[in-house]
Parts: C-alpha cells; structure tokens; sequence
C-alpha cells in the first residue's frame, strides 16, 4: 500500500478559495420610487466603499426632503389598490420575488459581502436564505390573514410604512421590513443603511423583474439625515426602525404627537450563560458562533458570556484554543470566518470599547489565525478575561468580535447577572438538565432566549426585544400583527 505523507502541522494550511463570480455595479445609484430608479431631486450621491479594501464600490443618491416626499406619494398613491388586490394574487408577487432571490442567490451573496464586509460563506448560507425565506413565509400568510387576527377579525393594513434599517444584515433586515408589510397590503419606503445600500438596490431590480406593482416598495438611499426626514414625515402611518437604542429613542421623540404605529428593534448585550452540567464542546462552539458570527457586528450576540466557576478555567482554556482556529481575512475567500468591520468609525469605536476593558482592569486576549489583509478595517476575535458587572464592556454594546468572560457560582447568580442589564434582545442557556433550562429560560428578561444553541432563526418564530432593546417583533404571527390594523 502507498505511504501518505502528512504535511507537518507547522506547515499545514487551507489553500486559498477566493470566489471568482463579481456582479457588474453600476458607477452611480438612483432613488428607487414608484418603480423606477430616479435621479434624486438633491442632487446629492454619496460613495459606498468595500470595508474589506477601501475600494469605491459606486456612487450611491443621498436623499433629500423632496425625495422624501415624491417616495411617499408613490407609495400613498399605490397603497389602495395594493391592500384591495386579494391576498392570493399579493402572495403571487411575494413568492416570484423569493424565486427570483433564490436565483439570483449567488449574485446577491457576492454583493452582500463586498458591501458589507461578511465572510462569503455568511452571506452565501445566511443573509441569501434566510431572506428569501422571509418572502416565502410571508407569501404563504397574504391569504390566511384573518387566521392571524386575534378572534378572527377582519385583517386590515395600517397604511404606508417607513422602514429604516441598518448595515449589519442590509438584505435580511430589508426582507424581514418589507416581506409582513406587503403581505398584509401595506406599502413601504425603505431606508437602508448609508455604508451598505447595494443589496436593496439590487432587490429593487426584483421588484421591476416582477411586476410588484409602482410604488408599493420605494427604496431611498442616504444617511441619518434622511433617516430622520422620513422619520419626522406626516404622511407615514408606521415606521418600523432596526438600529440603536439611541437613534430608535431620537425617532420614538420626533414621532411623539403624531398618529404613528411604531417598532423598534434595538441594541443587545446578550447574556450566554453557560453551567458545569453543559455538553462543554458543544457550548464552546455555541458561544463562538454566538459572538463571532458577522464578526460580532449582530444586535442579539452573546457578548456576555456567563460560565459556572467550577468549569471556568477548562472553558476559558477551550475557547482560546478554539479562537486561535478562527481564520481572520478576505471576506471573499469561502475558508474565512472573521471578515472585515463594515466601516472604519466601527473598528474604532470597538477599539476604543478594549482599551476601555484594558484600563479597567480586564486582560485582553486576541487569537486567530489567518493573515489580516494591509488595507481595510480588521479586529482580530478577542475575550475579556476577569470582567465584573460593573464594567463599561459588561453594560454597553460594543458590536464587534469581543466577547466579555465572567463567572458564577449558583443558578440565581447567574439569572440575576444576565439580568442586569439596561439590554434584554437575546440569551443563551447551556446545561443538559431540561428542568433547568425551562426554569433559568423563564426567568431570564430577554425577547428570545435559545437553549443549548445561539442564533437561531426562523422566519415563522418571532424575534425582538423587551426594555432598552425596544419593542414590536418580527417574524411569524407576532410579526405581521405590527404590520396590521387592530
Ligand atoms: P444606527 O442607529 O446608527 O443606524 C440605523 C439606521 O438609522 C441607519 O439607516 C441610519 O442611517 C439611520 N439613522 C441614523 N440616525 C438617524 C436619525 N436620527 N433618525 C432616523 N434615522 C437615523 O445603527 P447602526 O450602527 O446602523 O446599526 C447597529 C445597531 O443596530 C446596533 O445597536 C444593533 O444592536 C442594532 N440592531 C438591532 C437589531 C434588532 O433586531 N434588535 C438588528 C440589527 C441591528
């Protein structure tokens, strides 16, 4: 039998699998209203760079007051005759468009990461799905309305929607606004975020490839100054905001006084909480995804990781090794895990949230591997080893790939530390003692709680916040009931 030499460990490495398929961008970007692209009545463009290069991707249109107001109209104007077609013609539109993303999956994936900065096989098996699944789930709903309505009333729309999203999931969060609103006849203008608006642009194109009628999606590009002019628009009889705790408080303030439905989807300081009775390789792995994953940049990530004492050391020992493994790199390359931050401004602020950690007190340990690229915006996986509750990195939401380490040493302990928290998105539990986990999930205040996993989603189960992390949820029956009149 031939020998097989095996390459010395030092030596072994993954070869480099860089994607080679690159969507065609336009140099320059219109506003998308009543179903046309249009040059923006501002007469502004802004560039959108690839975070992971500094390259200029394309020139995006800023839009201003008279922008805003053209999109509205478009969408007042298409919003009767969309809420009166009968839900089993608007579900026809919505499953032609999750077809189409599914067809264009590859394309959108390659998008998404050069906008975004995401690692490929992110976007490729996550952002792609899951927001095709979002306008199936939602297609199957257009007709079963009145099965979601408490009591069985009638299911009417609230109206014209303005949704502002932001740029950690820039085609998922735009599934998860537009998919509930247009299945239940309501008609949108979508804000995306000012670093990452090239997917929504491009879902744009799937709209006019179906034939959604004009005006029922308008799609505006810009910054927080044309958030704020579609928050502070009369014409708007919801706005539903993804985003920070506090951008969502400033627009709950200039909605104030106006007949206006309102969801808000904040920040997180998720609590992973995990016990000495947990199956430890199966946890370690589960708090790697849940705080690396899209590099950390996730609202519900489990930043706060909470391991029983007498397990603490093997468990630290395990995921720094498990780190080390991390490959940090070209987004674009199907081996990497970690890819770049999505803008400069981020890095920094995550910088500045482990310096803060540093002068507290905490030790700071950054493990990968992989080689990190000489121009765009990087962080390397870090854990906080010996961070107390009082600690700046403990309370505030530091959205990168850094992970708090700290311990306890009862069940109420540990409820009452993953408790406080000004935050209450996600929470993770690990133990295999089912009685445990049902009675640790029960008591901990968060708006989606996963056991023995992290991150799970699913289109038919709601997601959401309860104090600081907002309120309203997405997804689901829940879901829909924001996006209806009741
Ligand atoms: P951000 O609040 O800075 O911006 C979000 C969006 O709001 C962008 O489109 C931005 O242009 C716009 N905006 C900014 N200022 C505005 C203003 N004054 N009025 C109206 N619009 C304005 O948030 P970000 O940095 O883009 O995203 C990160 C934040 O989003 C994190 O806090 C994260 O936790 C949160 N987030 C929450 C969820 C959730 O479901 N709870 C999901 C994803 C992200």
């Amino acid at each position: 039998m031939a020998s097989i030499t095996q390459p010395s460990s030092a030596s072994w490495d993954y070869a480099p699998a860089p994607e080679s398929f690159r969507p065609e961008i336009a140099a320059e970007h219109g506003l998308f209203i009543g179903g046309a692209f249009v040059k923006p009545k501002s007469g502004k463009f802004m560039k959108v760079i690839n975070p992971a290069t500094e390259e200029t991707l394309t020139r995006v249109a800023e839009a201003g007051k008279a922008d805003v107001a053209a999109a509205v109209e478009a969408a007042t104007k298409a919003q009767r005759k969309w809420a009166r077609l009968p839900g089993k013609e608007r579900a026809k539109y919505l499953f032609r468009i999750a077809r189409r993303l599914q067809e264009r999956a590859r394309e959108f994936a390659v998008l998404e990461t050069l906008n975004n900065g995401k690692p490929i096989k992110e976007s490729r098996d996550a952002d792609v799905p899951e927001s095709a699944k979002h306008f199936f789930h939602h297609a199957g709903w257009c007709d079963k309305l009145r099965y979601a309505m408490p009591g069985g009333g009638e299911a009417k729309p609230v109206g014209v929607c303005g949704q502002i999203i932001p740029w950690n999931f820039p085609l998922m969060m735009a599934a998860w606004k537009i998919a509930p609103a247009l299945a239940c006849g309501n008609t949108c203008v979508l804000k995306p975020a000012e670093t990452t608006p090239l997917t929504a642009l491009r879902l744009a194109e799937i709209f006019q490839e179906v034939d959604l009628p004009p005006g029922v999606v308008n799609i505006l590009t810009g910054g927080p100054d044309t958030g704020k002019l579609v928050a502070g628009h009369a014409g708007f009889n919801k706005i539903a905001f993804t985003g920070s705790t506090e951008v969502g408080k400033a627009i709950v303030k200039a909605c104030a006084g106006r007949s206006v439905r309102l969801t808000m989807e904040l920040g997180g300081k998720g609590a992973h909480i995990v016990f000495a009775d947990a199956a430890i390789d199966q946890a370690v792995e589960g708090a790697i995804q849940g705080i690396f994953f899209n590099q950390g940049q996730v609202c519900c990530a489990g930043s706060r990781l909470l391991v029983e004492e007498s397990i603490a050391d093997v468990f630290r020992a395990k995921l720094l090794q498990r780190m080390q493994q991390l490959r940090v790199g070209d987004p674009m390359d199907k081996n990497t895990d970690v890819g770049a931050i999505n803008s400069a401004q981020q890095r920094d602020q995550i910088n500045r949230y482990v310096q803060i950690a540093r002068t507290e007190g905490a030790e700071v340990l950054e493990r990968c591997s992989g080689t990190i690229p000489a121009k765009g915006f990087w962080c390397k996986p870090t854990a906080l080893a010996g961070v107390q509750p009082s600690h700046t990195v403990a309370r505030e939401e530091i959205f990168g790939p850094v992970v708090a380490l700290m311990t306890f040493r009862t069940v109420d302990e540990a409820i009452a530390r993953a408790n406080d928290s000004a935050y209450g998105l996600s929470a993770g539990v690990w133990t295999e003692k089912s009685a445990k986990m049902f009675e640790v999930a029960r008591r901990l205040r968060a708006g989606v709680v996963w056991c023995n996993g992290f991150n799970l989603f699913d289109a038919a189960s709601p997601f959401g916040g309860v104090k600081e992390s907002g309120f309203g949820r997405e997804g689901g029956r829940h879901g829909l009931l924001e996006y209806m009149a009741h």
